[in-house]
């Protein structure tokens, strides 16, 4: 424990623009909700944003709102209020602290925020169960609360080509969803105002991937655990040109780090790639646990599931579809795999972390032989680490830290 409190975490001056972007995006929320100036849409974070954006509502994302709750160690308390009225504690920890959240009338928001109590009251919800069927549920529920419309794509599972009868389902389910989205937002759809949108959030994907990409350098700038935060702007802000202009601004910072040799990790010696949800609560403790050990987990399936480079404002419709179900998580295990074996080629892993989170299935990707399957093609190693993405209830840091350590001296014996 005294080793790792020596541990200095090197932070990037461009983390505090995107986190004055984060605080603007609420505020605004919070603004367009309370005045009633704009409508207010919930989508999920792999949802069809650009079609609410190009309809001019302001967009909240509740994954964001739950893994602020799990960083700010909340969930614990909440996901029991959840269970109490019927939602399992063994599906979707977002879920389960959001919607305890919610019967509590509490929010990490109203922590972080002057004058915000908690989200913005939705005049839609609009999902697709691309990641999850939890997602379409966790909005039902909201929408039963609200008294407002829900709509959604239901997207393919286990894909391993992305077929054009694939394309066409998605794309029609999208357009079906137009005219609730028209009634709701008081206005017509406008399919040129989408294609801007579109050229905007494929810059936005092609500038997140820049940014990720910098990992490949040795040593590399940048860390999954300041990934899960700077990747907020892509999440909540794609489609607009205020979040190319933060991604403009930390890409120049990571170009600088690269250029002049500095890595995260003081003395990088093994990279790791990390597979699955982060642990909300833990991020600064598993940063300076690896930080620690000379080891940088520098890239991960999880940050670059917000890299849509299908996106193309000449064929909207078609091109969302494809985004949005060429994901890693809506894919068989054979397309994931070959997906992973570039990531560690690319980034020159040693080794790989796969988080077993229990509440996810959907992305937790070492249940069914392929660590092993990978390890037998690559060579490289893993460690399957059992937790939660917010449960803290599911997660035994001694035994986090004593796994940890020891595969990383298996990684400095077999350098
Ligand atoms: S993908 Fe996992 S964490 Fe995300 S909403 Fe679905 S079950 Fe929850």
């Amino acid at each position: 424990m005294t080793e790792e409190k020596k541990v200095v975490i090197k932070k990037l001056n461009s983390a505090k623009t995107i986190g004055k972007f984060m605080a603007d995006y609420y505020y605004g929320l919070d603004h367009a909700a309370k005045t009633g100036e704009k409508k207010v849409a919930w989508c999920t974070s792999v949802g069809p944003a650009e079609i609410l954006r190009a309809m001019d509502f302001d967009v909240y994302f509740p994954e964001t709102h739950s893994a602020m709750i799990g960083a700010t160690r909340m969930a614990a308390d909440l996901i029991p209020k959840a269970n109490a009225v019927g939602y399992s504690p063994d599906i979707c920890s977002y879920l389960t602290a959001d919607i305890g959240g919610y019967l509590e009338g509490v929010s990490p928001l109203a922590k972080a925020f002057e004058g915000i109590e908690g989200p913005p009251k939705p005049d839609v919800l609009v999902f697709n169960t691309n990641q999850c069927r939890d997602v379409q549920d966790w909005f039902s529920y909201y929408g039963r609360e609200y008294n407002v419309p829900v709509v959604g794509v239901h997207s393919y599972k286990g894909v391993e080509e992305v077929e054009d009868a694939h394309i066409q389902s998605i794309s029609e389910q999208m357009k079906e969803m137009i005219p609730t989205l028209e009634e709701v937002a008081g206005k017509k759809f406008d399919i040129d105002r989408l294609r801007e949108v579109l050229a905007l959030s494929r810059e936005c994907s092609d500038l997140w991937k820049e940014v990720l990409d910098t990992g490949a350098a040795v040593p590399s700038p940048i860390t999954f655990f300041d990934g899960t935060t700077l990747m907020g702007p892509a999440v909540v802000g794609r489609g607009t040109p205020e979040t190319n202009e933060v991604y403009r601004i930390l890409l120049a910072e990571l170009k600088e780090r690269v250029a002049n040799g500095e890595g995260a990790v003081e003395d990088e010696r093994y990279r790791i790639y990390w597979d699955g949800m982060p642990v909300w609560g833990r991020l600064s403790a598993h940063a300076k646990l690896f930080a620690g050990l000379k080891t940088n987990v520098l890239a991960s399936t999880y940050c670059n599931s917000w890299i849509f480079s299908a996106l193309d404002p000449a064929e909207p419709f078609e091109s969302m579809a494809r985004a949005y179900t060429e994901l890693f998580i809506v894919r068989a295990d054979e397309p994931k795999e070959s997906y992973i074996k570039n990531m560690l080629d690319f980034f020159k892993v040693d080794g790989i972390i796969y988080h077993d989170a229990k509440t996810c299935p959907a992305n937790t990707n070492c249940r069914y032989g392929m660590p092993q399957r990978l390890q037998e093609e690559t060579g490289i190693p893993f460690l399957v680490i059992n937790g939660d993405l917010n449960d803290l209830r599911l997660i035994s840091d001694e035994q986090t830290k004593t796994n940890v350590e020891a595969f990383i001296e298996q990684l400095a014996e077999s350098k």
